[in-house]
């Protein structure tokens, strides 16, 4: 439910009305307008006795909010959010391109890839240290040894790194070691891990569940925000569907839906959603027309001996085209690239 004050109301007589609200056992979250302030209203707000709020004086209007998420929800808060991280900015008006490898491999692979898409305008290095893979057979990534490598490669080009996690055990280390966190598909629902993660300040950037509905992945937002931490980035990566010649399908319109139904922003990943290199920098071109306010792209310096996803990662070569490409896009668009 949202309560929408007259405006121009004192202070004290708004926190008088939280006050009140809040007694009848909900949370009261508010968003100040410049003339108008919206309070939303966390919890189960069923035995609210809303004929009382709706007769205070300073109320403007109350609205019911029908869908189950609450600070994710665009109702609560008009203004879309932007999250700034390291001095760069994701959210509304501009565009931000993270990139590097699937895996970190080593020291030297990631500082190489690092150099190369720093020189060509990336505003974030992604690497995966934990790797979720479908087979306990495939390599399962660096652990530690490469969230260290990743610190190494931030050091000397200082790019900002992402990395995913995959346990609640390691929050704390990652909170320390990196600058946004990724949830992967695969833990889209890992609730444990979502709460904890809430507990932190740090960046997270959620992914689409593999089958998971628009509001299945804003619940999980819910969840992270629901513990204190409102700087979710979430990102479309593709679902399932019948489709195999695409490693997954690009669902491209759930950037509008989020548009619609949330003020969080949304990236595009092309890499995991198509699966193959070649489809990259169209679908990345797509998702600047369409809306989305960023990519996270997959860059390596060998994909043929990648360790992981090689088929649908670019060159550095191939990624400086893209983003040639990309710029005059995003101009068009009316956003600053981030750098
Ligand atoms: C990844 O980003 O490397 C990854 C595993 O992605 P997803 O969780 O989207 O499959
Ligand atoms: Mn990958």
């Amino acid at each position: 439910m949202v309560v929408v004050l007259k405006p121009n109301i004192p202070k004290e007589k708004r926190n008088e009305l939280i006050r009140e609200i809040e007694a009848m056992g909900v949370k009261v979250q508010i968003t100040e307008g410049t003339q108008t302030s919206i309070l939303g209203l966390v919890g189960d707000t069923s035995n609210l006795n809303k004929y009382r709020i709706a007769s205070n004086e300073i109320v403007a209007n109350i609205l019911r909010v029908q869908e189950p998420f609450k600070k994710a929800n665009k109702m609560f808060k008009p203004d879309n959010t932007i999250i700034e991280v390291a001095g760069r900015r994701i959210g509304e008006g501009y565009f931000t391109v993270i990139t590097g490898p699937c895996s970190v491999e080593s020291e030297e692979q990631i500082e190489g890839i690092a150099k190369a898409v720093k020189t060509n305008g990336a505003a974030f290095l992604r690497g995966g240290a934990y790797k979720p893979r479908t087979s306990p057979y495939s390599f399962q990534g660096l652990g530690l040894e490469g969230l260290e490598y990743l610190k190494i490669a931030r050091e000397k080009t200082g790019l900002p790194i992402v990395s995913e996690i995959m346990s609640p055990d390691l929050v704390q280390r990652f909170v320390e070691d990196v600058d946004i966190i990724q949830v992967g598909a695969r833990n889209m629902q890992n609730f444990v891990l979502l709460k904890e993660l809430g507990k932190t300040n740090k960046p997270i950037l959620l992914k689409r569940g593999l089958s998971a509905t628009i509001e299945e992945w804003l619940m999980s937002a819910e969840y992270i925000m629901s513990e204190g931490n409102e700087q979710v980035i979430l990102c479309e990566r593709g679902i399932r569907t019948f489709e195999t010649y695409t490693r997954n399908t690009l669902d491209l319109s759930s950037v509008l839906s989020i548009k619609k139904l949330s003020h969080l922003p949304v990236i595009v990943d092309p890499s995991h959603a198509t699966g193959h290199s070649w489809m990259v920098e169209a679908m990345t071109k797509a998702a600047v027309v369409v809306g989305a306010d960023g990519v996270i792209v997959e860059v390596h310096n060998n994909p043929a001996h990648a360790l992981c996803d090689g088929s649908q990662s670019i060159t550095p070569e191939q990624f400086s085209g893209l983003m040639d490409k990309i710029k005059k896009l995003v101009e068009i668009e009316g956003k600053v690239l981030v750098e």
